[in-house]
């Protein structure tokens, strides 16, 4: 018998895979974990039935969380990745030369012991308990609360803003982010389709902005989520990524997606964008 498995990418439209093996399932304090193997994507990260990471194409959203934020400080040293459960992101920012510790605070430690044991490949910066790497099994909201003056960039690797990912969508939370950010700190947050999700796009775009001078959203490809294009946004205390010059970044080996001409193409956006942004 065949499994197919799919996800409501809208009230209209779901993403259907064909699916070879379910690998684990469990139901944690805070959502339903599910890897599966999938015929398309191979294995597959799911939470409460949401698509998270593939092993297909998880080097695009993990290189491109990562290396766009962390090129254009010219220095980062503390680094904090909020979520990121999976690893992956992890794995990304200990290749960079000038990171010093990188904390990672994720509220599901099931999350983190289905893909040490699953996805190995991308969790391999938790597997081998790298030495840059200062992991807490917290609520990163409550984390940010507390945090001050401390990190040069953070980086919001979560969920949808459903479940406990909701929380992170918020002015106060950004407020928190921004207290917690080093005075030429800046962040990342992934913040899904500028198709299917416009209203959210623009309005974290605004509430971003109403807090950091220097406001910017970025795009990459990436076939397991919500129309394949998706929207990443920074907020910045000092440095603008159009300005960053790319002839002298440090060097952290081979990548799959980034290279120096995505670092500054990917702020190019189509005319629909810009739009939603205004
Ligand atoms: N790449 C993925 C995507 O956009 O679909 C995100 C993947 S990563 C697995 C998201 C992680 O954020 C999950 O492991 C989830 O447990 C974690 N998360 C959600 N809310 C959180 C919170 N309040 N504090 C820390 N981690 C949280």
């Amino acid at each position: 018998m065949e499994l197919w498995m799919t996800e409501f990418q809208t009230k209209h439209l779901g993403l259907t895979a064909r699916i070879k093996e379910t690998l684990f399932t469990g139901q944690s304090e805070f959502q339903e974990i599910a890897v599966v193997d999938s015929d398309q994507f191979g294995r597959m990260l799911i939470l409460d039935g949401v698509f998270q990471t593939s092993i297909f194409d998880e080097f695009i959203y993990h290189e491109m969380i990562a290396h766009i934020p962390l090129f254009t400080h010219p220095n980062p040293e503390q680094v904090l990745v909020i979520g990121g459960g999976d690893g992956g992101t992890i794995r990304e920012v200990v290749k960079h030369p000038s990171v010093k510790t990188a904390e990672m605070v994720e509220i599901d430690g099931m999350v983190v012991e289905a893909c040490k044991k699953h996805l190995p490949e991308i969790a391999e910066a938790l597997i081998n308990e790298h030495p840059k790497l200062r992991l807490k099994i917290d609520d990163g909201i409550k984390h940010m609360k507390e945090a001050r003056n401390k990190y040069d960039v953070i980086i919001v690797d979560c969920s949808d803003p459903i479940g406990p990912g909701q929380g992170l969508f918020t002015h106060e939370f950004y407020e928190d982010v921004y207290r917690a950010l080093k005075e030429d700190g800046l962040f990342v947050q992934q913040t899904e389709s500028p198709f299917y999700h416009q209203p959210l796009v623009r309005h974290l775009y605004k509430d971003i902005g109403s807090l950091f001078p220097i406001t910017r959203l970025y795009l990459a490809q990436i076939p397991l989520y919500p129309s394949g294009t998706h929207c990443f946004t920074i907020g910045s205390k000092k440095y603008d990524p159009w300005q960053l010059d790319t002839a002298k970044l440090p060097d952290i080996g081979a990548t799959r997606y980034w290279n120096k001409d995505i670092q500054k193409s990917c702020f190019v956006l189509p005319n629909f964008v810009q739009e939603l942004l205004k």
